[in-house]
């Protein structure tokens, strides 16, 4: 497995590699809901690709950079262990150089949601995957629908411009009680575990709301605020039931609809999602 931390570097390396190509972009810090999709790319490609890439632009001036949980030895180990033959790895003067002054837009499907409550994130992430898709030219790129919104933005992105990548993606991963697994689970001590738990319950309500027939989304909000609302160290942001395609709300969960969270556990922000309806 060859590591490559510039650019240049990535671009001469990687007409030695035969097609397809598989990548999976990642901030490191790896788990096994970013393994799933390395397993897939191994899998579908001839080359498989990851990117480590902690990516400043997409992160709130009050968000969690500078303490976002790191282990590049760790992450190149379980990487190797799944037969990856590249590791793209640059740091933030690599990707950001001196004078670096675009950024690019996603509308609509961007604004909604975590859009709406992290200004200027999605701006930070369409660019950045822009930015390595055009680096690494994948043939096919992996996502996990834990991000649901940002895999629309990234499949909108794709197509609008051009950039003739397949956007696969694959199903979240759960800890056994339930929890999605998420790099930023390292901070949770036991009691916040414990809490968080109240996320996977309230789309666990959700379901068997809906197999029991109710499709008032603002009944089923409702219930579930009520259960997530009963746990104290819960705070939480927003609990949208929307169509899965648009992300506009909805009234009636008459069509496949996405059902998604942003609640924080003490000082840690958790998002959580399931479609219903598809
Ligand atoms: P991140 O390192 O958090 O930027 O995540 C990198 C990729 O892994 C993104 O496509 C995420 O959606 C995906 N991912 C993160 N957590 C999970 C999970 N629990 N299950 C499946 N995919 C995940």
């Amino acid at each position: 497995m060859k590591v490559i931390q510039t650019v240049a570097d990535f671009r001469l390396v990687q007409r030695e590699y035969p097609r397809s190509l598989g990548l999976v972009p990642t901030m490191g810090y790896l788990h096994e809901g970013h393994l799933s999709l390395v397993r897939r790319c191994r899998e579908d490609n001839a080359t498989a690709v990851a990117s480590i890439f902690v990516n400043p632009t997409q992160f709130g001036p009050s968000e969690d950079l500078s303490t976002y949980p790191r282990d590049m030895e760790g992450d190149l180990a379980k990487l190797e262990a799944e037969g990856v033959d590249l590791v793209f790895a640059p740091d933030v003067s690599e990707m950001y150089q001196e004078g670096f002054d675009t950024t690019i837009d996603v509308g609509d499907i961007a604004r909604r949601l975590e859009g709406e409550h992290r200004p200027g994130h999605f701006q930070g992430v369409a660019t950045v995957v822009c930015k390595l898709l055009t680096i690494v030219r994948p043939d096919n790129v992996y996502f996990g629908q834990k991000d649901a919104q940002q895999c629309l933005v990234i499949k909108r992105l794709n197509a609008d411009l051009d950039l003739g990548a397949e956007v696969i993606v694959l199903p979240t991963v759960r800890d056994p009680d339930g929890l999605a697994m998420s790099s930023r689970n390292a901070y949770l001590s036991d009691g916040d575990h414990e809490a968080a738990l109240s996320l996977y319950r309230s789309l666990r309500l959700a379901e068997s709301l809906y197999s029991e027939g109710v499709r008032d989304g603002d009944a089923m909000r409702r219930e579930m605020l009520a259960l997530l609302e009963s746990e104290p160290s819960a705070t939480v942001e927003y609990v949208s039931i929307a169509d899965a395609v648009t992300l506009v709300e909805l009234k009636s969960l008459d069509r496949p609809s996405l059902i998604s969270m942003a609640v924080r556990i003490g000082r840690v922000r958790l998002i959580d999602n399931v479609v219903l309806g598809a």
